[in-house]
């Protein structure tokens, strides 16, 4: 196994914690980023900078690796399916192209018999008088959208003609669903029916952005098993490998929805760094190297709150705050990325 090196695309967060795991399966990594700044050329092994269509680049990552990942689905699936055609990509490009439109997306879920938030597909600013059902809503981009980018509320119909954005780009309106809690669902499928899947976490988002997520989430057991039997018959369909997540919406009268679904590892996934033997990053890579694994659990109860923009100078503050006493220990991940940005995760920290 030691000989092997595997190419990640993307040199964020999710690159560089990929890297790390990798590295502790004694596994290469050559990152490919089009960031020069990328913070996970400081973890693998390589690192080759250039935009994402530049074949030059490409065919120099792909010379280094005998088979690539990726940290985020926004990739454009032309690339990931001539690279694919070189060396195998997992999870499958047509994965991809799937779950970056969030209209075939939904429509994928919907099939399988499983619930999704009402939407509608816009092309025109006028259609909004006849979807009086859909509101209040919240228009989003069909492709491309992460961290509450691309939506946009719309309480009431006139809140479309304000907003200056081409539909004919692709929108969906979703009714608002009006929530009691989120949570999510992080699994790793190996092939052949097998699986390793972590309770739900619970999620709590600020503007959009995930802010905290709780290992495990405190729900009834009857949406514990559909929650974790949907996000299983969804990999299954896909024929999934690695680790995928799905993001659920519970309503005020306990009705399960899937938001939607990621295609990799997961920031609500997080805390599996500390809080259980194996952690999502590992399992992905096994399961990508078609290697097997023993007996994965979350060991004990854990919290991950991101740190988002400024707060990444507040961490050692937040780490006191009174509502994380009841966790012994506490780490904190500085993803050392260049620039404090507004809404930019720049961090987090694991209670547990
Ligand atoms: P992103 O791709 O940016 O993560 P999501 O569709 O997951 O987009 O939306 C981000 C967050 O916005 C959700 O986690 C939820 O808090 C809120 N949200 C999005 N759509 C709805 C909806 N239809 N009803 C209620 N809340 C929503
Ligand atoms: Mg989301």
């Amino acid at each position: 196994m030691s000989q092997i090196t595997l190419g990640i695309i993307g040199g964020g967060q999710l690159g560089s914690m990929l890297a790390i795991a990798a590295k502790k399966l004694n596994i290469k990594t050559v990152v490919f980023c089009d960031d020069i700044d990328a913070p996970a050329q400081n973890f693998c092994n390589q690192f080759v900078n250039g935009n994402y269509d530049n074949k030059e680049k490409i065919s120099e990552f792909l010379n280094q690796v005998d088979l690539v990942t990726f940290e985020f689905e926004n990739i454009p699936f032309e690339t990931l399916n001539e690279i694919n055609k070189f060396k195998p990509v997992l999870p499958k490009p047509s994965v991809n192209r799937l779950i970056q439109h969030r209209l075939a997306e939904k429509d994928f879920v919907n099939k399988l018999n499983i619930r999704t938030t009402r939407y509608v597909s816009m092309e025109k600013k006028s259609e909004i008088d006849m979807l009086e059902d859909f509101l209040p809503g919240i228009l989003k981009t069909t492709t491309m959208g992460y961290d509450g980018k691309g939506q946009y509320p719309i309480r009431r119909s006139e809140d479309i003609h304000s907003l200056k954005i081409d539909l004919s780009k692709g929108y969906i309106l979703e009714k608002l669903v009006k929530l009691k809690k989120e949570i999510s669902v992080v699994l790793t499928r190996f092939g052949n029916n097998n699986y390793e899947i972590y309770d739900p976490i619970e999620n709590i988002h600020q503007d959009q952005i995930l802010k905290q997520s709780k290992l495990p989430a405190e729900i009834s057991n009857k949406i514990l098993i559909q929650s974790k039997e949907w996000a299983t018959r969804i990999a299954e369909e896909l024929k999934y490998i690695g680790t995928l997540c799905v993001e659920f919406f519970i309503d005020r009268n306990e009705n399960l929805y899937v938001n939607e679904i990621a295609p990799r590892v997961h920031n609500s996934g997080h805390i599996t760094l500390d809080n259980a033997n194996m952690s999502q990053f590992e399992l992905h890579i096994l399961s990508i190297l078609g290697q097997v694994t023993t007996n994965p659990k979350v060991i004990k109860k854990g919290i991950m709150r991101n740190l988002i923009g400024k707060e990444i100078k507040k961490s050692r503050k937040i780490c006191l705050l009174g509502k994380y006493s009841s966790y012994k220990k506490s780490r904190i991940y500085n993803y050392g990325k260049k620039d404090i940005k507004e809404g930019r995760k720049m961090g987090h920290i694991n209670f547990f």
